[in-house]
């Protein structure tokens, strides 16, 4: 069975405005186009509407693989994903004319609605611009300056030096 699937017949016959918490732990790997390395950590409240089931999501945290932009170091980025909503509409006719996001449906031949979509969303969205290590990392080229001057002042002119962040997107 499909960890991300999520049976929700007894919601369909409860009452508009039932909700549901839902905690659970997902394997990095169930996301193999992200390289996660940690599980993802996923809270969030399933809310019997008139159309379906609002998914109202708590939180999702992990961690992924990215390359820092100052120094190309590879660096466990930690993702923590908080306060959204997406929908699962029951069937055609009861979702929204016009939607700019994909529109997702209850699975009615077996009552389950599938989180792999709205977790993939959610992780895309949060995907940091420009990673950069926790600690100053940048790289002097050390070949190309004089040794005249002493480290420390070396430093102070590299970090205010701002040719070298030119193209790094501002966070
Ligand atoms: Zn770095």
């Amino acid at each position: 069975m499909n960890p991300l699937e999520l049976k929700v017949k007894e919601l369909f016959f409860a009452d508009v405005g039932t909700a549901d918490n839902y905690e659970d732990r997902f394997d990095a790997d169930l996301f193999a186009e992200f390289e996660l390395t940690a599980p993802i950590q996923f809270k969030a409240k399933f809310v019997r509407v008139k159309e379906g089931i609002a998914l109202n999501i708590d939180s999702i945290q992990t961690k992924m693989k990215v390359t820092c932009v100052r120094c190309q170091k590879s660096i466990s980025w930690p993702l923590k994903i908080e306060g959204d909503e997406e929908w699962f509409y029951w069937e055609k006719g009861h979702e929204p004319e016009k939607s700019e996001e994909e529109i997702m449906f209850v699975e009615m031949r077996n009552w389950s609605v599938n989180l792999r979509e709205p977790i993939r969303e959610e992780i895309l969205l949060a995907l940091p611009i420009a990673p950069r290590c926790a600690k100053k990392c940048i790289e002097f080229k050390e070949a190309e300056e004089p040794e005249t001057k002493p480290l420390g002042e070396k430093l102070r002119n590299s970090l205010a030096n701002p040719r070298r962040s030119s193209k790094i997107h501002p966070r």
